[in-house]
């Protein structure tokens, strides 16, 4: 078959690769120019990941990575308030993706044209893409994160993303940029501050290029805050030249004087060590919180994957698992049904298994959402 995969990131990819090794004929727009590699950190491997991994052989990518030894909170002071043995490895978000890359045939990875629309007929689907160009399929994925054009044909009614209320502002340092004080407490660790409203939490992952070696790695930082309201999520995700943004700022975009606010905001509010990797952090960047569950995966021959169809709360770290989980599923579908039908057996699966894991994000992240 040949198989249309709007979105170019983990969850495109994930399918892709593995409709590839199936003998179907995958093309994949990305809109990013030049493709994604050196923009992500780190992510947890959960099983899902593996098991694509090593159905494309490759299984090794995910073994390696950087290990937080135990869970810690801290308290106020910076004294250590609870420890938990419980070891997370964070592998090289940029590693994945360049291995999951690699399984896709050059030719069939388009990037810098971004889709505009989708349609479809009884015998084909189509994809629209800004030049001008539209391509034809036997079938369309959509694996376009929470802005999904394709979202558009599958739940025309339900294409928003609802706001929940907080933000994470984040940062990424080159390890020999932490100060003292903060990697002697953060370190091998994974670290968690609460505080009423807010949480702040950190952990170390690999560097740009995968490195794992102590000196090469990246400390990644989260602060969990409120911003309450459209007006409010709309401010604070207006950028340097006062263009209001959808969803994030990316590094480089945050206005100075926010930059000060987020970092006086740290000195009294965050222990010693967090405070120092806010303060260390030069451009710090900001992702507003968004939840959405789609009450269709697939209409005819168009189908939703990852966070098209399920945007879950970053704090279950289910986000690329979950897209793989889908990817599994619905080229399971594809071996044994024609496009529509696979379609309808795929959305069947994986609907429940998207609401689970909304629900359980919803959960984690009551304590962060406003009353
Ligand atoms: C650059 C990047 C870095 C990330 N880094 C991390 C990380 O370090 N750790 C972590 O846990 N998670 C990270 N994530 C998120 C994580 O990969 C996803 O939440 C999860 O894997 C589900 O992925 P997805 O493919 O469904 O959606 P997404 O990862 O959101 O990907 C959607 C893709 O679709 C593309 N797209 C959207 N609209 C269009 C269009 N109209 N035409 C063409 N392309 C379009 C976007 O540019 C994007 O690449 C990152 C995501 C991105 C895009």
């Amino acid at each position: 078959m040949r198989i249309g995969i709007v979105g170019g990131s983990l969850g495109g990819l994930f399918v892709a690769a593995l409709l590839h090794a199936d003998g179907h004929e995958v093309h994949v727009f990305e809109r990013t120019a030049g493709g994604l590699a050196g923009r992500g950190a780190g992510l947890v491997a959960q099983h899902e990941i593996f098991e694509v991994l090593r159905r494309l052989g490759t299984e090794s990518v995910a073994r390696v990575g950087v290990v937080a030894y135990e869970r810690v909170v801290l308290a106020p002071d910076g004294s250590i308030a609870s420890t938990e043995p419980t070891p997370q490895m964070q592998v090289s978000w940029d590693g994945l993706y360049r291995a999951l890359l690699a399984h896709v045939p050059a030719h069939g990875y388009h990037v810098g044209d971004a889709v505009t629309a989708v349609e479809q007929t009884a015998t084909e689907a189509i994809v629209e893409l800004a030049s001008g160009k539209h391509h034809v399929f036997d079938g369309v994925i959509g694996a376009d994160g929470l802005g999904s054009v394709v979202r558009a044909l599958v739940t025309p009614t339900q294409r928003d993303n609802g706001y929940a209320g907080y933000v994470a502002w984040r940062g990424l340092l080159p390890e020999r940029d932490v100060p003292a004080v903060a990697s002697s407490m953060l370190f091998e660790r994974f670290a968690f501050y609460f505080m009423p409203g807010g949480q702040a939490l950190g952990y170390l992952v690999p560097g740009p290029d995968g490195e794992i070696t102590p000196g090469h790695r990246r400390y990644n930082w989260v602060w969990y805050r409120q911003a309450p309201g459209l007006p409010n999520l709309r401010r604070t995700l207006t950028d340097l030249e006062g263009r209001i943004h959808p969803y994030s700022l990316a590094r480089g975009e945050v206005a100075d004087g926010d930059v000060e606010t987020l970092r006086k905001a740290a000195r009294t509010a965050l222990p010693p060590a967090f405070r120092a990797v806010v303060e260390a952090e030069p451009t710090p960047f900001v992702q507003a919180i968004f939840d959405h569950e789609s009450t269709r995966m697939a209409s005819g021959r168009i189908a939703l994957l990852g966070d098209a169809a399920f945007v879950v709360r970053p704090h279950t770290a289910m986000g690329a698992a979950k897209a793989a989980g889908d990817a599994m599923t619905l080229v399971a579908a594809l071996r044994r049904l024609p496009v529509r039908e696979a379609f309808v057996a795929y959305e069947a699966e994986r609907l429940p298994v998207g609401r689970r894991i909304a629900a359980y994000g919803r959960q984690l992240g009551a304590a962060l959402q406003p009353a």
